[in-house]
């Protein structure tokens, strides 16, 4: 075992053709490499090939192509050890709704080969706050407590790769916290790698330390989340005059707008405007300043900017 606890090499996956839909690549020659220890954000928008690629890696969905590498062990080569590496928390949500949670992770662990000497049913029960719920019937548990079963039945063999997708999608806010808090203790203390998709990017920006940005089955950037956002070089500088004014003349290379509120924005590349530059700008056109505020690039800038880039060459 290396220091990557996921590496693909050339993926690709094609839908067959089925009635009057055309056969679909999903994914076009992915190659990634996923640290061992992080956790990993794969972002993409609806139909960027996220949950194939992760449906891939739990065995649910058949490659057509390349090579895929669980915590060292090739899919196609040790395809028992790579499956007992991960454990897959679906999008959908697929509950058997005769069986209890209890038995559900029971039968999980049956299906994992977990010995019952070995089982920590009680232990995730508690994890993820079904303790009391135990043995009600599936069908009449929450869509919240159902997501968190989910995440209980990922957990019976103890994977050392959990994969998430789209975890927080559509769950109210104290369940996100509590699904998030699950993650961070399973990373920290259990050194748990965390793979997840989403498209909240404030919650990729919080919770990830790198990202790979995945775009009509291919991945068009991948790095540490803070080099991504670092690589904007745009940044915006939003002034309040005192009275109102008109906009003043700016510098080449500084795009303005003024806002209902009157205050006046200011776009420009860092690597060429000083800010001082720009604020001297505005003095000089006889405009007293109130308040001044910046607003540096995030996550969603990069993304932006990155899939619109990339729609062209599609
Ligand atoms: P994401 O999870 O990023 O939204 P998906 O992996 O679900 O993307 O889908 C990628 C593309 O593959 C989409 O165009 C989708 O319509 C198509 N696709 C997904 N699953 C199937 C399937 N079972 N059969 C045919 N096409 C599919
Ligand atoms: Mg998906």
């Amino acid at each position: 075992m290396g220091e990557n606890a996921i590496e693909i090499e050339g993926l690709t996956k094609t839908y067959a053709a089925s009635g009057s839909q055309p056969p679909k690549q999903a994914l076009k020659g992915v190659n990634l490499d996923i640290p061992a220890g992080s956790i990993f954000g794969l972002l993409g928008p609806n139909g960027a090939g996220k949950s194939t690629l992760i449906n891939i890696l739990a065995g649910l969905v058949v490659k057509t192509e390349g090579r895929v590498r669980i915590w060292g062990f090739d899919q196609d080569v040790n395809p028992r050890q790579s499956r007992a590496s991960i454990g897959v928390m679906p999008q959908e949500l697929n509950i058997d709704p005769f069986f209890t949670p209890r038995a559900a992770l029971e039968v999980q662990a049956g299906l994992y080969g977990v010995p019952k000497s070995q089982r920590v049913t009680d232990r995730i029960l508690k994890a993820i706050g079904l303790e009391d719920k135990a043995e009600a019937y599936a069908r009449n548990l929450s869509g919240g407590m159902r997501r968190r079963l989910l995440l209980g039945k990922a957990l019976v063999h103890r994977p050392q790769v959990l994969v998430l997708d789209e975890p927080t999608a559509g769950v109210d806010i104290e369940l996100r916290q509590m699904l998030w808090a699950n993650i961070r203790r399973l990373n920290q203390e259990q050194g748990t790698t965390i793979i997840l998709t989403t498209h909240y990017l404030e919650e990729a920006q919080e919770m990830c330390d790198e990202i790979a940005i995945i775009n009509h089955g291919e991945v068009i950037a991948r790095d540490t989340t803070s080099a991504l956002i670092g690589r904007m070089d745009a940044k915006t500088l939003v002034i309040h005059p005192e009275d109102s004014v008109a906009l003043p003349q700016m510098p080449a290379g500084v795009d303005s707008c003024q806002r209902a509120d009157g205050a006046l924005c200011f776009t420009y590349r860092r690597s060429e405007i000083a800010t001082g530059a720009v604020i001297e700008a505005v003095r000089n056109a006889g405009i007293v300043i109130r308040d001044i505020a910046t607003q540096e690039p995030d996550l969603e800038d990069v993304f932006v900017e990155l899939t619109s880039e990339s729609k062209g060459a599609a």
